[in-house]
C-alpha cells in the first residue's frame, strides 16, 4: 500500500507563488508515488474569518481550480472539503482533552501570526487550529505532510498528540513528519507572501499583473543609485531570484552587491522567470475553468473517499478510549 500524503491551504483567498514554492510544488511531485490528499481547509479559514463565511465559500471553488491549474492530477489525488467530514471535528475533541493550553500558546506560529492579526486576546478556535490540524493528518494516517516552514511547529505538535493518544488508549494513528519547502517573501518585503497580508502574486495572474507588482515591490531601502551596492539577503526579489531562476541566484547575488545590476533590470529578470513558471499554469487553468461542473463532482466524490477513511478510523479511535457503550 502507498504512503499517504496529507495537505491543504486556509480558503480565504487565491492562491499565490508563495503556495507554490513552500508546498504545491512538492505536493504535484508527490502525486504518483504517494496517496495524496489534499484539504480546502474550510473550517480553519473560520478560525481566523468566521465574520465573513461568504468569503470563505466564494473562495471554494477558486481555490480548487488553482490545485488544478498548478497539476494536481485528480486521478492520483483526492481533493475534499474539511468541513464535510465531521469525524475530523470529533477527533479534534478528543484530542484537545489532553493538549494543554500552554503548549498551544507557546506554539511560535501562533505567536506570529497573533501578533500580525493583532489580536489582544486569542480566540478558543484559533488558539486551537494546531489540534484541529493534527486531526486533519491523524484520521488518514497521512505519514508526510508537505508545507511550508511556518507550519513546522504544527507538524511537531501533531507527533506529540499521535504519539500522546497511542500512549493512553491503543497504537491506533500513525506519526508524521513534514517535507517543507521553501519560503517566498511578500512583495513588502517584512513578512512572508500571504493571501491575508496583501503582499502576494496569486497564481491567476496575468503577465502584465506580474509586471506592475514586482515593479512595486520594495527592494533593499538603503539602495539609493542604480550603482550603489545591495544587499540581496534583504531584497525580496533576491529572493524571486533563489526561488524561479536559482542557475543564477550566484550571478544576480554578485552583481547586485557590487552594484552592478540595477534594481529595474534585476526586476525584469525575475518577472520573466515568474512568467515562465505561470505560463502553462494559465493555459490549464483556461481548460479547467470551461468545467466548473467537472470540478464540484471532483470534490463530491474526493469528500465521499476521505469521510468513507475517516469513519473507519473513528471506529478504531473510540474502540482505542472504549467511547463504544452499546
Ligand atoms: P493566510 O494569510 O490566510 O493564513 P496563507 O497565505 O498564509 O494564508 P495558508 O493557507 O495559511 O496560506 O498556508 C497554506 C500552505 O502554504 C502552508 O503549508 C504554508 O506553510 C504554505 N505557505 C503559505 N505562504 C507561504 C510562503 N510565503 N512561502 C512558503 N510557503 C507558504
Ligand atoms: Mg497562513
Amino acid at each position: 500500500m502507498k504512503e499517504r500524503v496529507l495537505t491543504g491551504d486556509r480558503i480565504t483567498g487565491k492562491l499565490h507563488l508563495g503556495h507554490y514554492v513552500g508546498s504545491l510544488k512538492n505536493r504535484v511531485e508527490l502525486q504518483q508515488r504517494y496517496e495524496s490528499f489534499i484539504m480546502l481547509a474550510d473550517v480553519q479559514a473560520l478560525t481566523t474569518h468566521f465574520d465573513q463565511p461568504q468569503l470563505i465559500k466564494d473562495n471554494l471553488r477558486k481555490v480548487a481550480l488553482d490545485y488544478l491549474a498548478v497539476g494536481i492530477d485528480p486521478d492520483q489525488s483526492t481533493l475534499f472539503v474539511q468541513s464535510m467530514i465531521p469525524e475530523i471535528a470529533e477527533l479534534t475533541v478528543y484530542f484537545s482533552m489532553f493538549v494543554t493550553v500552554n503548549s498551544l500558546r507557546h506554539n511560535p506560529t501562533i505567536k506570529t501570526e497573533a501578533k500580525e492579526r493583532g489580536y489582544k486576546e486569542m480566540y478558543y478556535g484559533f488558539l486551537g487550529y494546531p489540534v484541529s490540524q493534527s486531526a486533519d493528518i491523524a484520521f488518514c494516517k497521512a505519514t508526510l505532510i508537505p508545507v511550508g516552514e511556518d507550519q513546522i511547529p504544527h507538524i511537531e505538535q501533531t507527533r506529540k498528540i499521535v504519539r500522546r493518544f497511542n500512549d493512553l488508549y491503543a497504537p491506533v494513528l500513525v506519526e508524521p513528519r513534514a517535507l517543507v519547502g521553501e519560503r517566498l517573501e511578500g512583495l513588502d518585503g517584512n513578512s512572508k507572501m500571504s493571501k491575508s497580508m496583501g503582499n502576494a502574486i496569486y497564481l491567476d495572474s496575468s503577465p502584465g499583473e506580474v509586471e506592475e507588482k514586482i515593479k512595486k515591490a520594495k527592494t533593499d531601502p538603503s539602495r539609493i543609485h542604480k550603482h550603489d551596492p545591495g544587499h540581496p539577503d534583504i531584497c525580496p526579489i533576491y529572493g524571486y531570484h533563489c526561488a524561479f531562476r536559482p542557475e543564477s541566484k550566484q550571478d544576480i547575488y554578485e552583481q547586485c552587491s557590487r552594484g552592478r545590476i540595477g534594481c529595474a533590470d534585476c526586476k525584469k529578470l525575475a518577472t520573466g522567470a515568474m512568467n515562465e513558471l505561470l505560463e502553462p499554469i494559465r493555459e490549464r487553468r483556461r481548460q479547467y475553468e470551461g468545467q466548473p461542473k467537472r470540478i464540484d463532482e471532483l470534490l463530491v466524490s474526493g469528500t465521499d473517499k476521505a469521510r468513507a477513511i475517516a469513519k473507519e478510523t473513528m471506529l478504531e479511535v473510540r474502540e482505542a478510549m472504549s467511547i463504544r457503550y452499546f
